[in-house]
């Protein structure tokens, strides 16, 4: 084998499992004889692949609900896994940990100003988790168009990954990284996962005791003499997917010298291989569908059933974002302050850096009646639920009548109170009519089934 760099880059996600209105996860008897998933593949992955150091060793990032989960419930796990990322950046003077958009919204079906909350939101997520900036972006499915990594660029992001169908041009330099021109100006650097070797490792994956035989085999002729192979595929691979996952991941981390890779992650990589050929982006495309991104927006074939009700979830979520956005306008003009910044910077306060007050202030509203700021500040928590609505696991599956779009549903009702209690305003009509022509392939039941269902264990 030749001496090749060698990449493990791990997209460590679980979809929100919580309920909006009580902040616990239910029992999830599959989960067995774990209380529920989360706890299941802590024990399996993320527990396991901490106490082994791993996190100091491979490429990651961690997601904002899995993160959350992880700090509550697995306190030693989750700070050790940030304690190595700070560990890796004081040694390498770079991280190698990349933040993540914070709802793992589909980012290209998103509007502008809703992709730059997501992306500054996730940025500041990872600055307070990790305590300094992130170099890249993991977008979410890797769904890309060229706004998103315009954005990106601007909120100072250097890099993201992209799988190798999602890019045309040579790919003369492995993995990369790669120059990306921006239609506006500019440019963004790109790596390129390898797609058999990464599916070769999550859907092949060999055997603890020959692994040795396994890099033989699938690494050798794919790592070129000072080029970069890059494996990008779910964290939970290793260890949760495949049981030996989180030994056979020990062995590649460890044997390189034997092998005659070096390992390395992307930001170090970046450092002393700055990009110079250059790739365009085939937009709104994503790693995990194959039409483009109609696995999120209209429904197909990636998902078994009728999948109409995909579009029709969409544009009711879409309608209610619109209406919550108007009246979230109104209040903003009768207070004179710049709404979608003021919007931006709330991270703050759901991170718990400052209280509501401290916020206002810090944005010349201290001189707000209370009346009025505790309307801003409802309107500004309506407008974060009104966010994670759209978390792209709502569109992933195959059926309306399941815990994630219910989880979607049940965050526009919490919007829905919210705005209501701050300025009487009730849009829950409009939204029941839309919901109304989502309907399951399954039960039958539609969304404005399930959203009845939803207000009467919330007891709204
Ligand atoms: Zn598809």
């Amino acid at each position: 084998m030749s001496n090749c760099h060698l990449c493990i880059h791990g997209h460590f996600y679980q979809p929100p499992r919580g309920d909006p209105f009580a902040n616990h996860v239910h029992r999830e008897p599959a989960a067995s004889p774990y209380t529920n998933w989360n706890e299941r593949i802590t024990a399996e992955c993320y527990a396991p692949n901490a106490q082994a150091g791993h996190f100091g060793r491979i490429s990651f990032n961690l997601g904002g609900t899995l993160a959350r989960w992880l700090e509550e419930h697995a306190p030693a796990t989750y700070h050790r896994i940030v304690a190595d990322e700070r560990t890796y950046w004081q040694t390498h003077s770079v991280g190698n940990g990349l933040a993540q958009t914070v709802h793992h919204t589909i980012l290209p079906l998103a509007r502008r100003r809703d992709k730059i909350c997501q992306i500054r939101w996730g940025v500041a997520s990872f600055q307070h988790r990790f305590g300094h900036e992130p170099l890249g972006m993991w977008l979410p499915e890797m769904a890309v168009d060229y706004e998103t990594l315009d954005i990106l660029v601007t909120e100072g992001i250097r890099f993201v990954i992209l799988s190798d169908e999602q890019v045309s041009g040579e790919l003369q330099d492995g993995a990369g990284p790669y120059r990306v021109p921006l239609p506006d100006g500019g440019e963004i650097a790109v790596f390129v996962r390898d797609r058999h070797l990464s599916n070769a490792i999550s859907f092949g994956m060999p055997d603890s005791a020959y692994v040795d035989e396994w890099l033989e085999d699938e690494l050798t002729w794919r790592c070129h003499q000072d080029k970069l192979a890059l494996i990008a595929t779910d964290g939970e691979t290793f260890g949760h997917h495949h049981r030996q996952g989180v030994m056979v991941l020990n062995h590649i981390l460890t044997t390189q010298t034997r092998h005659g890779y070096a390992l390395t992650t992307l930001g170090r990589h970046m450092r002393h291989h700055p990009p110079q050929a250059e790739l365009e982006v085939i937009e709104n495309t994503a790693w995990s569908c194959s039409h483009g991104l109609e696995r999120w927006a209209l429904g197909c074939g990636c998902t078994p059933g009728d999948s109409r009700w995909k579009g029709a979830l969409r544009r009711a979520l879409d309608n209610l974002a619109s209406d919550l956005d108007q009246v979230y306008l109104a209040a903003l003009e009768r207070v004179g302050v710049e709404p979608w910044g003021l919007r931006d910077d709330y991270i703050a306060v759901v991170l718990g850096q400052v209280d509501g007050a401290e916020f206002l202030s810090a944005h010349g509203l201290a001189h707000l009646a209370d009346e009025e700021s505790r309307r801003l500040l409802t309107l500004l928590e309506a407008q974060f639920y009104r966010q994670r609505m759209y978390a792209s696991c709502t569109f992933f599956f195959e059926d309306l009548d399941r815990h994630e779009p219910h989880y979607a549903i049940a965050n526009a009702v919490r919007a829905l109170a919210l705005t209501r209690y701050a300025t009487g305003d009730d849009l829950s009509h409009g939204f029941r009519r839309d919901l109304t022509i989502a309907v399951s392939g399954t039960t039958d039941r539609t969304g404005a089934d399930v959203l009845d269902t939803i207000l009467v264990e919330a007891e709204l």
